[in-house]
């Protein structure tokens, strides 16, 4: 019998803006459960010594954050299929036999997030433009089409980088230019950022919005702030908006009931939880 206390925590550099030390603390203490959930700051070339001696330590798995999900993902001795997909891991569970199991759990984040928060928007709806072909953009491009989106019109400021990934994705994932991003909106169901323009801190968004149509469906991963230039536009021009901090907290769900055995809601606690 051990009486280590489960330990779980968040791999990234840097690593201290990091909202999910509040918010798994916040369900562990409203479950009523013994754990805690350490933030930790480790370079690439540590990267593989820690994750082997975190479950010495009683640590039952992780999540990684940028520049981590890629290197986690190579480390790890089991993938779930959709990890393998998307390229990078954001959830490690450490098994009990010393393996390490790999998954990405931000597509489904994604795709709960928008069912949360725009319970009205159908997948079947019509085109989905995603802007942006970063890691994010493959987690929430798995995720569209797994959930049954019938177009995907892809535009990134480096093309190169969105026809590998339509490349990758097959044939219901077309790359428009970049110039061109402002004309794809009007046509579109459903608008995603997945660039890390409009953040704090961060270059604004530049995309005229002008064709963004009442009723479309916008939402935005960048979540500082939580209302961004983009979900503003939105916002006026009559569309249904969905901020990026809800995908935050859904990803966490399958984390937390994996390690710590219950399965969590969220709610508007674990909103102000996150934020505090
Ligand atoms: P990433 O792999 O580094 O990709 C960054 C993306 O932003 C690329 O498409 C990049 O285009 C684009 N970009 C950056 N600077 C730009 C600029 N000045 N002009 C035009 N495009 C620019 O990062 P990621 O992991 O995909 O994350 C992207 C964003 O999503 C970040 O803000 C991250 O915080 C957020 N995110 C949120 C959640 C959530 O739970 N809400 C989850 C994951 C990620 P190029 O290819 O041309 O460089």
């Amino acid at each position: 019998m051990s009486d280590k206390i489960p330990l779980a925590g968040v791999i990234g550099s840097p690593i201290s803006h990091s909202k999910s030390p509040q918010l798994h603390r916040h369900w562990l203490k409203t479950l009523g459960l013994r754990g805690d959930y350490i933030p930790m700051d480790v370079s690439a070339q540590d990267l593989e010594t820690v994750l082997r001696t975190l479950p010495k330590a009683g640590f039952v798995g992780v999540n990684i954050t940028i520049p981590h999900k890629e290197a986690a993902l190579e480390i790890a001795d089991l993938v779930t299929d959709r990890a393998t997909l998307i390229g990078a891991a954001n959830t490690l569970i450490f098994r009990k036999d010393g393996q390490i199991h790999a998954d990405n759990t931000d597509g489904y984040g994604f795709i709960e997030n928008l069912k949360a928060g725009a319970p009205n928007w159908h997948p079947h709806a019509g085109p989905a433009t995603v802007l942006g072909a970063g890691g994010a953009a493959r987690a929430v491009i798995a995720s569209l089409l797994d959930a049954g989106v019938p177009e995907i019109l892809l535009t990134n400021r480096t093309r190169v980088r969105a026809e590998k990934l339509a490349d990758d994705f097959g044939k219901k994932v077309s790359v428009v230019d970049w110039v061109q991003a402002g004309n794809i909106l009007e046509d579109s169901a459903l608008v995603t950022n997945t660039t890390s323009l409009g953040m704090i801190g961060k270059p604004a968004m530049r995309i005229p919005l002008d064709g963004l149509r009442r009723g479309t469906l916008v939402t935005d991963l960048v979540y500082t702030p939580l209302k961004t230039d983009l979900l503003a536009a939105a916002e006026a021009a009559g569309c249904v908006t969905v901020d990026g901090l809800g995908m935050l907290l859904h990803q966490a769900v399958p984390a937390f009931e994996r390690w710590f055995g219950h399965r969590p809601v969220v709610d508007s606690a674990t909103r102000a939880a996150a934020l505090r």
